[in-house]
C-alpha cells in the first residue's frame, strides 16, 4: 500500500490552495550566491559573463547567469550549449557545469564557441526542488507560451544566438528522492495514482526518439564509464520505464515532452543523468562524471564535423 502524498486528495488535481500549501512547506537549504554566483564571478577572468534575466520571485537573489568563451558568435567556430540546474536539486548538473568551465572549457575553446548556463533554476537550487515555486516542472515547460519563467528566460537567450547550436548537453541527475518525494508529489499534483519505479543505479543518457544519434550517446557513455558506473537496465530491460537503445541510453520524444534538450535544433543533443546516491560515488565523482560527459560529447562532435 502506497501512502497518499501529504497534500491534496487522492484522484483530485491540485488547485491554487494545494499549490500554495506545497510552497509554504519549501525552505531555503543552501545558498545560490555562495555556491553558484561567487563561482561564476571567479570565472569572469576567463569567460564573458552575461546576465540573461532574473527570477521574478526575488530578482536580486536570483540573477540568471551564463558564461561564454571570448569572441563568442564572431569566431566562425561551431556553437555548443551546456545547461545545468534546469532541475535545481540535481546538484552535479550545476556544479559539474561549473567544474567543466574551471577545468576543461579552455581546452575546447580552440574548436568551439561555448555557452554555459550552469543553473537555469536557482530557486530550485536553493530549496532543493524539482519544481519552481508554482509547482511547475521547468523541464516539461520548454514550449511556446511556457508557464515556467526559468524555461522562458533561457529559451529567449538561445533564440537570440546568431549562429545555430550544433550540440546541446543538458546536465541532470536521477536521485533516490525522485521516488521518495518528487514522483509521489507529481502524481498528487496531477490527481493520478503514484506507481513506484526503481531508481537506476548508475549513469545514463536520454537521447531524442526523433534523432537518437546512437554513436554520439555511446561516446558520452564511454567517456563517463572511466569516472563512474553505467546504469544497468531493470529486470524488464528498462531504465525509468523506457527500453534501453544501447547500454546506458534511453530515448524520449524530447519536443513533445517539452524537455530542455529540445530547445535548439542541434544535431547532437543529450540529457545526462548522474546517480549521486550510490555508495560508490562522492560529490566530486558526480561532478567529474558530468565533465566527462561534456568532454566525451565535444570530442565526438569535433571528429564528426
Ligand atoms: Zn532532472
Amino acid at each position: 500500500m502506497v501512502q497518499a502524498y501529504s497534500i491534496g486528495k487522492p484522484g483530485a488535481k491540485w488547485e491554487l490552495p494545494e499549490r500554495q500549501l506545497w510552497l509554504e512547506k519549501q525552505a531555503v537549504k543552501r545558498s545560490y550566491q555562495e555556491e553558484v554566483v561567487s563561482k561564476v564571478q571567479k570565472l569572469a577572468e576567463d569567460f564573458e559573463v552575461l546576465q540573461y534575466g532574473a527570477l521574478s520571485y526575488d530578482k536580486e537573489r536570483y540573477p540568471l547567469l551564463a558564461l561564454k568563451t571570448h569572441g563568442f558568435g564572431k569566431t566562425g567556430k561551431p556553437t555548443v550549449l551546456i545547461t545545468g540546474g534546469v532541475h535545481g536539486y540535481e546538484t552535479s548538473g550545476v556544479q559539474g557545469a561549473l567544474r567543466f568551465l574551471e577545468s576543461r572549457a579552455k581546452d575546447y575553446a580552440e574548436d568551439f564557441d561555448i555557452l554555459v548556463a550552469p543553473c537555469v533554476s536557482p530557486w530550485g537550487y536553493e530549496t532543493i526542488n524539482r519544481w519552481n515555486p508554482n509547482a511547475v516542472d521547468p523541464n516539461r515547460s520548454f514550449k511556446k507560451d511556457t508557464d515556467s519563467e526559468e524555461a522562458a528566460a533561457i529559451m529567449k537567450l538561445v533564440s537570440s544566438l546568431e549562429s545555430p547550436v550544433v550540440m546541446h548537453l543538458d546536465l541532470h541527475e536521477t536521485t533516490d528522492t525522485d521516488e521518495s518525494e518528487f514522483r509521489p508529489a507529481l502524481a498528487a499534483r496531477d490527481g493520478v495514482e503514484y506507481v513506484p519505479d526503481v531508481v537506476p543505479d548508475g549513469f545514463y543518457t536520454v537521447g531524442d526518439t526523433e534523432n537518437p544519434q546512437d554513436d554520439f550517446q555511446a561516446a558520452i557513455i564511454d567517456s563517463v564509464r572511466k569516472v563512474t558506473h553505467i546504469a544497468p537496465p531493470d529486470g524488464k530491460g528498462l531504465i525509468i520505464g523506457e527500453p534501453i537503445s544501447q547500454e546506458g541510453v534511453i530515448n524520449y520524444p524530447l519536443k513533445s515532452l517539452g524537455l530542455c534538450s529540445s530547445m535548439t535544433d542541434a544535431k547532437f543533443v543529450s540529457t545526462t543523468e548522474v546517480y549521486p546516491d550510490s555508495p560508490k560515488v562522492t560529490d566530486a565523482v558526480c561532478n567529474e562524471a558530468q565533465v566527462a560527459a561534456v568532454t566525451g560529447a565535444l570530442d565526438f562532435v569535433k571528429k564528426s564535423l
